[in-house]
């Protein structure tokens, strides 16, 4: 029988073995032998000096890279055995959050939140009720008519995150979702992805922002040069800053 802590009670949402990803043959790893679990539900932060692999870790999580060696499970199952189908759903079940946003400047707000239903053909009846529920729920209602360039950088960011669930996604992935924007634009970023892991979204955040970190007490994965040299439930970016 497979043997479960008992504060782990929440179903596992990824489970990574003995994970390394090198990109180029023979060049240093950019993760190295990673072994890590994230249940369905959690926060996690993960935090690190630059080109430590947080990026690689959140591509491998979304498939968009794979990796060299190792296992990654999704819901207990290996991501590596999907066909085209289950590629497909594993991706509408997760939500991405850039730092530049990556919002279509030519098209509204409503329209760019609009788009990530279009792409997977949902009916237009839904998303005529799914996203104003979306921008409501990051605060951006009456922006809807306005394009991304008359927005502020937290305003872009608050769409970008509306566009990340409006898809009812299992997963956001956010990478250095703050790193445009100012301290006290970024701590409201971060309460909204606070908000939406309340509602039971998993959430995990790739970040310098070492302050907001520390503030939100949540699970920190600390990430050096392709290792996890920490892993601390409510836990503070102490030594890597
Ligand atoms: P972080 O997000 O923590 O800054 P990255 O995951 O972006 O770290 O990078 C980890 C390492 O992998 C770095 O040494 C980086 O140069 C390398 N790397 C990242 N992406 C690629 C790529 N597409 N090709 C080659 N090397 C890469």
């Amino acid at each position: 029988m497979l043997y479960m802590p008992i504060w782990k009670e929440v179903p596992l949402l990824i489970r990574m073995e003995a994970v390394s990803k090198i990109y180029k043959t023979g060049g240093t790893p950019a993760l190295s032998d990673l072994d890590l679990q994230i249940g369905r539900g959690e926060f996690v932060f993960l935090v690190g000096p630059s080109g430590a692999g947080k990026t690689t870790l959140i591509k491998l999580i979304s498939r968009e890279e794979m990796p060299t060696s190792g296992r990654i499970d999704f819901l207990e199952r290996d991501t590596a055995a999907y066909r085209e189908p289950e590629l497909l759903r594993h991706r509408r079940r997760m939500g991405l959050v850039f730092q530049d946003y990556r919002l279509l400047k030519s098209k509204t707000i409503y329209e760019n939140v609009a788009m990530a239903l279009e792409v997977i053909g949902r009916p237009s009846r839904e998303i005529r009720e799914l996203v104003p529920s979306a921008l409501e729920r990051v605060g951006l209602l009456e922006k809807e008519n306005s394009f991304p360039s008359e927005l502020s950088g937290g305003e872009q960011q608050r769409a970008g995150i509306a566009r990340a669930i409006v898809r009812k996604p299992l997963l956001i992935l956010a990478d250095e979702p703050t790193g445009n924007v100012d301290r006290k634009t970024a701590r409201g970023l971060m309460d909204l992805f606070e908000t939406i892991n309340s509602d039971g979204t998993t959430v995990i955040v790739a970040t310098h922002a070492w302050d907001l970190v520390d503030r939100l007490q949540k699970r920190v994965i600390t990430l050096e040069k392709g290792r996890i040299t920490g892993d601390e439930q409510q836990g503070s970016y102490d030594h890597v800053h």
